[in-house]
């Protein structure tokens, strides 16, 4: 079981299976780059977020409670985060009511799983929250406007523990992995700030110093050898 203080982001598996420079460069460097893609996200997700609780009834005449922004964490995963939306459903006896996450995204479906295990740990939490089972969810996306049904099979969840433990062996070690220039890298939002210049396996952190340091001295009129050097 892992400490309240341990808990990391679900968000931060998606960066992980990305990247995982990328995601130490956010969850240990503290960087964070906005481009167009994530800024169309956060918007995506404040609209998902905006409304408040309220219940329908499905053909069946059955309850749905949905639950917006509902708060999760998993102690036995060490994960924590917000789900857009939870629907509980009824059943046709007097048991519990079945949950079932949606996650809102922008863009389409992608090929590979990052999507999938952010909704899988968000199942993983509220199993635990609520002692229950989530067998299904579902990832709504903007750009297709289709829903797309996620079964958490043994498979998924395996994958998603595997990456929230290999998450809390990097956040752990406090290392950023060296940059591996990648057909991906095009499409990622920290790319400036990952190899700027293309300085190459160099911490991001470090970068910024220097590049503070270069933009004062070009303030104060003297030279940063140490700068144009590239050390
Ligand atoms: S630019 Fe490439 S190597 Fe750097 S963080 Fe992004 S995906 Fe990873």
């Amino acid at each position: 079981m892992y400490h309240e203080d341990d808990l990391l982001p679900i968000s931060a598996l998606q960066h992980l299976l990305f990247c995982e420079r990328q995601c130490a460069l956010i969850h240990i460097e503290g960087l964070w780059a906005e481009n167009r893609l994530t800024v169309e996200g956060q918007h995506l997700h404040r609209r998902a977020n905006s409304e408040e609780r309220e219940t329908r009834r499905t053909d069946e005449g059955r309850r749905v409670r949905i639950l917006r922004s509902m708060m999760l964490r998993s102690m036995k995963y060490g994960l924590t985060g917000v789900a857009d939306v939870v629907e509980l459903h009824e059943g046709p006896d007097e048991g519990p009511p079945t949950a079932f996450p949606i996650e809102y995204k922008r863009g389409k479906p992608k090929r590979g799983d990052y999507d999938r295990v952010q909704l899988c740990a968000q199942a993983l939490c509220i199993e635990e929250m609520l002692d229950t089972k989530v067998s299904a969810g579902a990832i709504f996306y903007a750009r297709t406007r289709r829903r797309e049904e996620v079964s958490f099979s043994i498979g998924l969840r395996k994958k998603t523990v595997d990456a929230a433990q290999q998450l809390h062996a990097l956040i752990r070690s406090g290392a950023t992995p060296i940059a591996r220039k990648q057909p991906k890298c095009r499409r990622c939002s920290l790319f400036d700030l990952c190899m700027p210049d293309g300085t190459f396996n160099r911490s991001a952190s470090a970068y910024l110093k220097r590049s503070i340091a270069r933009v004062k001295s070009a303030t104060h009129g003297s030279a940063d050898d140490q700068w144009e050097n590239g050390s």
